[in-house]
């Protein structure tokens, strides 16, 4: 009996290391990554920079707690903000950390204008993560099944439908504030509308919402800009995210704009590990490494590459329904559910991922190559071929 709790249906392989967008298991096996972690590695697997940042910091101070300031926070929160354009940040330790104090800040900015019991539009399909209030939040039965009573304040709106959304304002006056993923994930990688998203953050102004974005999987170069909105040319007055932003060290990061970043003050928030030394030195040298290595524009350019040859190598597949995405977040639907490719692919040396049931889900590291990229493809057009 496995000491671990039943939590997750685990592939059968173990890894012991990586490089780049391969990585090798522990019979010395060879897969190209094309998931990364789940959106995590977008620096790839024993990146340099990563690694000497955390090497250096490790040597001189993992944790000191958020009692004392801490440099390589105020460091990364500076470089961080700057990217985004945001005015400050709160650092957490995950996704569902930083949808946790979007949530709150929210409901401080609802309560502070007279609002007793602050709501939060959130769409069908929405994944924010697994604790109560952000699993509450989230558009799937399934993820909150059991688990009732659910955190209340949520009001659910269908992707994509702006008369929903202006029907939400002019019936609910407890409403403060709009949270969604620019492209939903874990659903199966929806794409919400330019202009869903613009009429949203029209209305958020008309109402004095807060236009709150969760970029835990699209932000940190994934979608072929720093954070998604920045290729939609909207500004948010909250963002989140988290994935990618330490490459595998856990660091999550609220970050806030105008009124919504002076919400919060001393006392309304904490986290003992939140934002520690560790963690920064690694986000810093991710931030940096991104903006150094051009990778937003790596990721565009791949991300368009294998959307191409996958859009070509299937025209006419028969299973193949929308091949939806930006940049290196990619799905491919299928007419039924694929969950076996996954093992599949992984016979042939591929790591990729199925979500939503029938959406084959591809996230590789933004360093990927053009080579890589097309074998990337390749292979799951192959997997796609031979799928009946
Ligand atoms: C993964 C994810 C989360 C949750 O992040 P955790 O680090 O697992 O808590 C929240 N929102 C989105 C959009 C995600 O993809």
């Amino acid at each position: 009996m496995s000491a671990l709790m039943q939590t997750y249906a685990r592939l059968p392989v173990t890894f012991s290391h990586g490089e780049g967008v391969y990585l090798y298991d522990t019979d010395g096996r060879r897969y190209m990554d094309g998931i990364s972690g789940i959106a995590v590695n977008g620096l790839g697997h024993a990146h340099p920079a990563v690694t000497a940042a955390i090497r250096t910091q490790a040597d001189k101070l993992i944790h000191s707690s958020n009692l004392y300031r801490i440099a390589a926070q105020e460091a990364l929160g500076s470089a961080l903000t700057q990217v985004a354009g945001m005015d400050n940040c709160f650092f957490g330790n995950s996704g569902a950390e930083a949808n946790e104090a979007a949530i709150k800040l929210a409901r401080l900015y609802g309560h502070a204008r007279g609002i007793r019991k602050p709501a939060i539009v959130v769409l069908e399909g929405a994944f924010h993560g697994r604790t109560l209030a952000t699993l509450s939040a989230t558009g799937n039965r399934k993820i909150q099944a059991g688990f009732e009573p659910l955190v209340a304040g949520f009001v659910r709106a269908p992707r994509n439908d702006i008369e929903a959304l202006r029907q939400i304002a002019a019936k609910n006056p407890d409403v403060v504030a709009f949270l969604a993923e620019p492209i939903q994930g874990e659903c199966g990688v929806q794409v919400l509308d330019q202009q869903y998203l613009e009429a949203a953050r029209a209305i958020c102004n008309k109402e004095d919402w807060l236009f709150m974005l969760d970029e835990v999987q699209t932000g940190n170069g994934r979608t072929g800009t720093y954070f998604a909105y920045q290729g939609l040319d909207l500004v948010p007055d909250v963002v989140t995210t988290a994935k990618g932003l330490g490459n595998g060290v856990p660091i999550g990061a609220c970050l806030a704009r105008g009124p919504a970043a002076q919400v919060f003050s001393t006392g309304h928030h904490g986290s003992t590990f939140g934002g520690n030394p560790l963690a920064c030195a690694a986000g810093l040298a991710v931030v940096n490494s991104i903006a150094q290595d051009g990778l937003c524009a790596n990721a565009a350019a791949m991300g368009q590459l294998i959307a191409d040859t996958l859009r070509s190598a299937c025209t006419g597949a028969k299973h193949v329904c929308a091949i939806r995405g930006r940049g290196l977040m990619l799905g491919i639907e299928l007419h039924k559910d694929c969950g076996e490719l996954v093992p599949r692919a992984m016979d042939a040396g591929f790591l990729i991922n199925v979500a939503g049931g029938n959406t084959i889900r591809l996230l590789p590291p933004l360093v990927i190559n053009e080579a890589e990229a097309r074998e990337l493809a390749d292979a799951v057009a192959e997997l796609i071929h031979n799928f009946d």
